[in-house]
């Protein structure tokens, strides 16, 4: 593993090592609740293989890509906030504040979220 593929806390996740509130887990994604949610659904869903960035993101990667999608659309259902509408957000590197250097898809909604927030 290389100095810019270092595991973070979201390895420790997926592998159950610490606690989390894990609402989806596939052979390719784990989904779970934010620690410090901006709105009311706040879930994060992630790769289990450790890309750090979408700078990182390879052609192998394009299948678990979509299921990042697909779960998206899933959890929303699930969470009732499919028809008003929510937001998935990836961030990517220092200009975009990205905190944890293992990509995720923050899906975010329950109210009228207005602008940025993630
Ligand atoms: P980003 O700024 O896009 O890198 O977002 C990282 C997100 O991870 C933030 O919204 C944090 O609140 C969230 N986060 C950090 N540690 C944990 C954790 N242990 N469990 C759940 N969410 C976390």
């Amino acid at each position: 593993m290389t100095e810019e593929h270092k595991e973070t806390i979201f390895s420790s996740i997926i592998r159950k090592e610490i606690p989390a509130d894990i609402v989806y887990e596939d052979e390719l994604v784990t989904a779970f609740r934010d620690i410090n949610p901006r709105a009311p659904v706040h879930i994060l869903i992630i790769p289990n293989k450790l890309i750090p960035t979408v700078n990182d993101v390879t052609e192998d990667d394009e299948l678990t890509m979509g299921r990042l999608f697909s779960v998206a659309k899933l959890l929303a259902k699930k969470e009732g906030i499919s028809e008003n509408g929510y937001r998935l957000v990836v961030n990517c590197g220092s200009h975009a504040r990205q905190e944890v250097y293992h990509l995720h898809m923050h899906l975010v909604g329950g109210n009228d979220i207005g602008p940025m927030i993630c």
